[in-house]
């Protein structure tokens, strides 16, 4: 139904930032059927999600043949963990995510979710379980409430506010000229990042899926911003099995397990002091990170530029 009310050179910028980035794959999914190899198996069952456990195992993948991205890539995420994964840029941590929500399938390996391969499951299936709160959520032309209540269309509105509140974004919207019903989107109101971020948040809250994708924002964003998105963050990941891509590593001290990927594969791997500890590439980037606030005078107030 959605697909009706959706333009096309809204779609086509959709698609290229996912093409670019990893991006609202889940509203992605449910626009419209991507060209793609991924099929439903045969008389596939659907994905029983006890607790969210989810295990790479021995993953290779490359978008061509020309080149792996993804090279031999073991971890295992136990249920309600958070699992960390840094590294420089395009070392292949979208990759991950994106073949956890089976946006491509593995050339070599599995990826499991509870014990069951993505590949013999239904794709729907699958990503009712997931949730995704990327870097730049793409809001759809319609109402604040309605972007909200997309995480799952029956709720009632006592819900889609409760949802709001504990993303931080309720007193906002009350804000807007017409609050919950205020038009948002290219041809609405204008939100910053960190809100949309925050009515992302809000709409995996509704869904409540077993798991957590999660890309954090890598633009500096105020310290009031930083501290609701934190809080926010917080209550979205409690309990739930979370893949998180950390750029500030300020942010993942309390990851269960960090992974640093380099050229595709896992290099390092422990918890923030077990890395620090190594004195590896972890550590490095971690000094790094210290130096750089250290020098770097000015914060952007992002959540105020429109
Ligand atoms: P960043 O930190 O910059 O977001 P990343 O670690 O998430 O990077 P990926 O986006 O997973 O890295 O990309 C890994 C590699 O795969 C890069 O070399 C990238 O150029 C390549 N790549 C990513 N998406 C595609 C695609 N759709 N088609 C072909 N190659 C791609």
């Amino acid at each position: 139904i959605v697909q009706l009310y959706v333009p096309l050179n809204w779609f086509g910028t959709y698609y290229r930032a996912i093409q670019k980035n990893f991006v609202d794959m889940e509203n992605m999914f449910d626009l419209m059927r991507v060209d793609s190899d991924v099929t439903d198996a045969a008389g596939a069952p659907d994905l029983l999600v006890r607790r969210g456990a989810i295990e790479f195992k021995h993953v290779s993948f490359g978008y061509g043949p020309e080149k792996l991205v993804l090279n031999n890539i073991s971890f295992k995420v136990p249920p309600g963990n958070t699992v960390a994964l840094v590294s420089p840029s395009g070392a292949g941590k979208s990759t991950i995510m994106r073949l956890l929500f089976r946006f491509y399938d593995v050339n070599e390996g599995a990826v499991l979710v509870d014990g069951q391969d993505v590949r013999t499951v239904t794709q729907a299936s699958l990503r009712a379980n997931i949730g995704v709160v990327p870097q730049d959520t793409v809001l759809f032309n319609n109402t604040i409430r309605y972007n909200i209540q997309y995480g799952r269309l029956s709720a009632a509105s006592a819900d889609i506010i409760s949802a709001a509140k504990n993303a931080d974004i309720h007193d906002r919207i009350l804000t807007f000229p017409d609050a919950y019903d205020t038009q948002v989107g290219e041809r609405g109101l204008k939100l910053s990042g960190g809100e949309k971020q925050r009515i992302a948040i809000a709409r995996t809250l509704l869904k409540d899926p077993a798991i957590v994708l999660l890309d954090e924002a890598t633009s500096a964003l105020d310290t009031n911003t930083e501290r609701h998105i934190q809080t926010a963050l917080s209550r979205v990941c409690a309990n739930r099995t979370t893949v998180i891509i950390a750029h500030r590593l300020s942010t993942i001290i309390h990851a269960d397990e960090i992974l640093v990927l380099k050229d595709g594969e896992i290099i390092e791997r422990g918890n923030h002091e077990a890395l620090l500890a190594q004195g590896g590439f972890y550590s490095s980037m971690w000094q790094q990170q210290l130096d750089s606030r250290n020098t770097s005078a000015v914060e952007t107030p992002a959540e105020n530029n429109r």
